[in-house]
């Protein structure tokens, strides 16, 4: 079911990504993540089969139940808020797109410490400064960056960021080039960081124009979600 038309979607996505990134000039390489949030493990499966290897999941709970059907090699990416309480499960993501205040940083450093194995993540920024999402307003994140600089147990890779909802072409690209700064203050501070999560159905190809090196779709590649 999930799968019919999947192929000619991501075709169809890649196209786009191609010529977003041409028309923006900043001549990036763009991972697609397909979310599967809401979906089976059917969706997974399918993701893989239609040549996506990366998924996307915002709750750690399902994604973990997922895991355990999914006989795909695919990556997991953590992309939505993650509560202080289920930090110990970062270790079977390949990325944590959300880490969102330094509090939940803290506490995913300790894992990986104890893993002896550093968690690679993203900060969150809000650059809209929209109560409704999560992240570090763009203001305070050199100085978080700074301070992360000993966590061992972390390998900062980059940043994410939302755009508010069917936002006007102006807004967006404010929000998007406001995170490509952003990345460049992480990367400033010393970090490893080259990864821009930026992009989701509505507004991919302004995104990847803004330089956004990994996009999350959903609804585009899987059709609404119901609930
Ligand atoms: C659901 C979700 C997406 C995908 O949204 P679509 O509009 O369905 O493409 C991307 N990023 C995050 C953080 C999400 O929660």
């Amino acid at each position: 079911m999930v799968s019919s038309g999947l192929h000619a979607r991501v075709a169809e996505v890649r196209e786009r990504i191609a010529a977003a990134v041409a028309r923006g000039g900043h001549g990036q390489r763009v991972t697609l993540i397909a979310v599967t949030k809401t979906h089976g493990a059917d969706a997974v499966e399918a993701a893989a089969a239609a040549g996506v290897p990366d998924v996307g999941e915002n709750k750690v709970q399902e994604a973990l139940a997922k895991m355990d059907q999914v006989a795909a090699p695919v990556q997991w990416h953590l992309i939505g808020h993650l509560q202080r309480n289920k930090a110990k499960h970062v270790t079977r993501f390949a990325l944590v797109h959300s880490i969102d205040s330094e509090r939940l940083a803290r506490a995913v450093d300790a894992v990986g410490r104890d893993a002896a194995q550093p968690v690679p993540v993203l900060l969150q920024v809000n650059v809209s400064g929209e109560d409704s999402k999560g992240g570090f307003p763009p203001d305070e994140l050199g100085g978080v960056a700074e301070r992360l600089r000993d966590a061992a147990g972390l390998r900062v890779r980059g940043v994410m960021t939302m755009a508010p909802f069917e936002a006007a072409e102006g807004v967006l690209r404010r929000v998007f080039s406001g995170a490509r700064e952003a990345l460049r203050v992480v990367s400033a501070a010393g970090h490893p960081a080259t990864e821009l999560s930026m992009g989701m159905s509505g507004d991919y190809e302004v995104a990847v124009e803004e330089g956004a090196t990994m996009v999350r779709l959903g609804t585009i590649l899987f059709g609404a979600r119901t609930t």
